[in-house]
């Protein structure tokens, strides 16, 4: 008998779950490619974990940091946007759009290294517009010093002042605190060893900060230095991810009360 069951994967607009299931599908995609490790997905059901007690939304907390982290990219003399297979796989566009916005270089950074791979980024990044791409060329890669993983391999990144890492390991963004530069993070678990050491913290998925941050960057360009440094120092990134705590503990109350009103009802 012939199979009759549906192989083609698309989603149907209405369904509750939309944009979650497309964005996994962009990960499993990014994997068949190869730009995707295989535990990337695992880190991504961990980011749509946290998404989840976030309310899946971008909150104020998480305008507020990205507000001072455009301010700091903007003041930065030489800023840099980490790139791994995740981010490249989710956000391409937007990935080129704030680089080029804020003038920041996008350099490619692996935990998992897999033969391939670096080019699978390379290759999306590329279709999505991008021209200036670090961290691709063997010859131009240096190592820091105190980190194990594949993430020592750097091109720019040695150099910058400011580096932005989207969905880091909390090794790295350590090794480069310690190596006295200024790091923005981008992820969505605000407990991470990687949020706590950032020095701004943007608790918020990938998929809707970078959008935001294209919007802010576009806003704030105009400004003078003064203005930017004023944004950068009324910010602070520890009371920020309490506030953040916080808000996540509302919200898990408020979704107490609710679970089982639908089921009385
Ligand atoms: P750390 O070493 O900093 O404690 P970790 O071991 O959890 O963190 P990884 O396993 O490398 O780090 O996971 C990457 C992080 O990226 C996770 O904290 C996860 O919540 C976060 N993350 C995954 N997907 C997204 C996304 N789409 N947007 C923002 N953050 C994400």
């Amino acid at each position: 008998m012939k199979e009759k069951r549906n192989q083609n994967h698309s989603i149907p607009k209405d369904h509750p779950r939309y944009k979650s299931l497309k964005y996994r599908h962009k990960i499993i995609e990014g994997m068949k490619n190869l730009a995707v490790a295989e535990a990337g997905l695992i880190a991504h059901g961990r980011g749509e974990c946290f998404d989840y007690i976030l309310g899946e939304r971008t909150n104020e907390t998480a305008k507020k940091a990205m507000k001072a982290a455009v301010a700091a990219l903007l003041l930065a003399k030489s800023p840099i946007i980490s790139v791994n297979g995740n981010t490249a796989a989710l956000v391409p566009k937007e990935l080129v759009e704030l680089s080029e916005i804020v003038n920041a270089p996008l350099e490619i950074n692996l935990f998992y290294y897999k033969e391939g791979r670096i080019e699978a980024i390379k290759k999306i990044l590329e279709e999505a517009g991008a021209t200036d791409i670090r961290g691709t060329l063997k010859e131009k890669l240096v190592e820091i010093e105190g980190l194990e993983s594949n993430r020592r391999f750097v091109q720019s990144i040695i150099d910058a002042d400011l580096v932005m890492v989207p969905l880091e390991d909390g090794d790295r963004t350590e090794t480069l605190k310690k190596r006295g530069k200024n790091v923005i993070a981008v992820d969505l678990n605000p407990i991470s060893r990687t949020a706590i050491w950032a020095d701004i913290t943007i608790v918020d998925n990938i998929i809707r900060t970078l959008p935001e941050m294209i919007k802010i960057a576009k806003d704030l360009k105009s400004l003078e230095k003064e203005q930017l440094i004023t944004i950068l120092n009324n910010f602070d990134n520890k009371k920020n991810i309490i506030d953040t705590l916080e808000l996540i503990k509302e919200y898990i109350e408020a979704q107490k009360e609710n679970a089982f009103k639908i089921l009385k009802s």
